[in-house]
């Protein structure tokens, strides 16, 4: 790991990138409109970038739609894709100390974090991904003598990405590198709160192969480039991660357009229960990371901990000790546990979450949110509050930053309840030395992921997505495919 004074001069040596990225290069808005791209640490302008919308979204497409009916990638071999992808990701892990640096000053997510999760995670992504698509086989299906029955998987057109800001190039690569190796067009809307890491990511897609045209990446706000990209009659796939609230826009986006398929991973505001026979020196410290880490800004953020009443005071107490290690810091010193949050709005959600939670009857044990200092950044202490319930609104609602709902339980039923007691179900982490328990409970959970004494464990072989109002579909492993290809079958009448 480099030092702080070895980030801080590389740092100083990073040029950003300024246009959108269409049709192999970079370009300015149409309009000339650009909007700032600020370090939430400093809240220092970084750079202008433009600022696309409607007509910008319609070149883009139009480009995409002509390189995937030219088959220049659309048609390649998957052999060929592969390599190309490859050639990708070894240009990632080239660049991995840029890349890093790019989200770090964005979004103000720890270096030390882009370099132990999201660069790895990133290329394993690009990697395995092109490793798996010439290995996917299609089907004969058992209709009979008489017939043969082909069924094949066909890349789907143009599709849309648009993804949040808080794993900037990760929550990208998810979508992209199976929507690429499926051979589709791709046009990528980051979140306008991070593009930086996304422009030098296209950069280094054109390098590796990837021919002009298939994949773009338009800069922009969401209710302008975004809502163009969903309402744009000629794209065929929407995949996009971001929260609820958006993702029910783009639902409606695809019935007034042209019925485009929508894949989401939205919200979640995930359950963490800790029982009376769990190892709970681990369950605390992991409860902490699991709520404290990158600022809380994580979907799968356990933001809700029942703890059984039973043991509740001797939890809390290891709890609060393992919080006191996350504390705010400049995200540049790879000695930093937590960042700033990603902007103001961010900054006053939270403090308004803290709030009302005190307003409802909760109890301080940890943090606050501080009077903010204009120029100072956007930082939060961990916040722990107890004596939460589930009626109370910072326990229902998704809040996105570093504040914690302590909650209890009497038995496993009134655990169950509580923790399905939630418009989302995303993902959701159960502590017991108990093989049966752990079992028992994991089957009645709804959620799209369940973590058994441990936490945020992920790996590119196994799907990543939610239920309920946290969306459909799944990033990861082989399931992903399925959001970017068409099914098609083949009958044939053989005599
Ligand atoms: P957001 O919904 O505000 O924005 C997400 C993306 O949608 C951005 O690119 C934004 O510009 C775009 N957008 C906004 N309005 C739009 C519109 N009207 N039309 C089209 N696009 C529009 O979310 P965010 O603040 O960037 O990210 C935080 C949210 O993302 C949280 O709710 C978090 O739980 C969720 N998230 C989910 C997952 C998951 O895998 N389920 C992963 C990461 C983040």
């Amino acid at each position: 790991m480099k030092s702080y004074q070895e980030w801080e001069a590389l740092r100083s040596e990073l040029r950003f990138r300024e246009g959108a990225f269409i049709n192999g290069e970079f370009v300015p808005a149409i309009s000339g409109e650009t909007f700032p791209s600020v370090n939430p640490a400093t809240e220092e302008v970084l750079v202008n970038v433009a600022s696309c919308d409607t007509a910008d979204i319609d070149v883009a497409v139009s480009h995409a739609r002509a390189a995937f009916q030219s088959g220049v990638w659309s048609q390649m071999a998957p052999r060929a894709r592969k390599k190309v992808l490859l050639r990708l990701a070894q240009l990632l892990d080239q660049h991995r100390d840029e890349l890093a640096l790019l989200d770090t000053l964005e979004m103000g997510k720890s270096i030390s974090e882009m370099v132990a999760i999201d660069i790895p995670d990133t290329i394993d992504c690009f990697e395995w991904t092109a490793e798996c698509i010439d290995k996917v086989y299609g089907e004969i299906a058992p209709t009979g003598v008489d017939t043969l029955a082909l069924i094949s998987h066909e890349p789907c057109g143009v599709v849309g990405c648009i993804t949040p800001w808080n794993y900037p190039l990760m929550m990208a690569a998810w979508k992209v590198a199976p929507a690429l190796a499926a051979g589709n067009s791709v046009i990528l809307k980051p979140s306008e709160k991070s593009v930086l890491s996304l422009l030098r990511l296209a950069e280094l897609a054109k390098e590796a192969g990837i021919p002009d045209g298939v994949f773009n990446v338009v800069t922009g706000y969401g209710h302008t480039a975004g809502k163009a990209l969903a309402l744009h009659q000629d794209v065929d796939v929407l995949a996009f991660t971001g929260s609820t609230r958006v993702a029910g826009m783009l639902m409606g986006y695809a019935g007034e357009s042209n019925m485009k398929r929508v894949w989401l991973e939205a919200g979640g505001k995930s359950p963490n229960l800790v029982f009376a026979d769990a190892d709970l020196d681990k369950a605390a410290q992991t409860a902490a990371v699991a709520i404290f880490g990158n600022q809380g800004e994580v979907c799968i953020a356990c933001s809700r901990l029942y703890v059984d009443a039973s043991v509740k005071d001797e939890f809390v107490e290891k709890l609060v000790a393992a919080a006191k290690r996350f504390q705010p810091g400049d995200p540049l010193n790879p000695a930093t546990t937590m960042g700033p949050l990603v902007d103001k709005a961010q900054l006053d959600t939270v403090a308004r979450y803290v709030s009302s939670a005190i307003e409802e009857g909760g109890r301080v044990l940890l943090g606050g949110v501080p009077e903010h200092q204009t120029g100072e950044g956007f930082f939060v202490e961990p916040t722990i509050i107890d004596n939460a319930h589930n009626g109370m609104t910072f326990v229902k609602e998704e809040i996105f930053g570093p504040v914690l709902a302590v909650c209890t339980f009497e038995t496993e039923e009134e655990a169950i309840r509580l923790a399905n007691d939630s418009q989302y179900g995303l993902g959701s982490a159960l502590w017991t030395e108990s093989l049966s328990r752990a079992h028992r409970v994991s089957r009645q959970i709804q959620a799209g992921m369940v973590w058994v004494n441990t936490w945020g464990e992920g790996d590119t072989t196994v799907p990543f997505g939610g239920v309920k109002a946290s969306g459909n579909g799944r990033d990861k492993s082989l399931h992903a495919f399925e959001k970017y290809t068409d099914v098609k079958n083949v009958m044939i009448r053989l005599s």
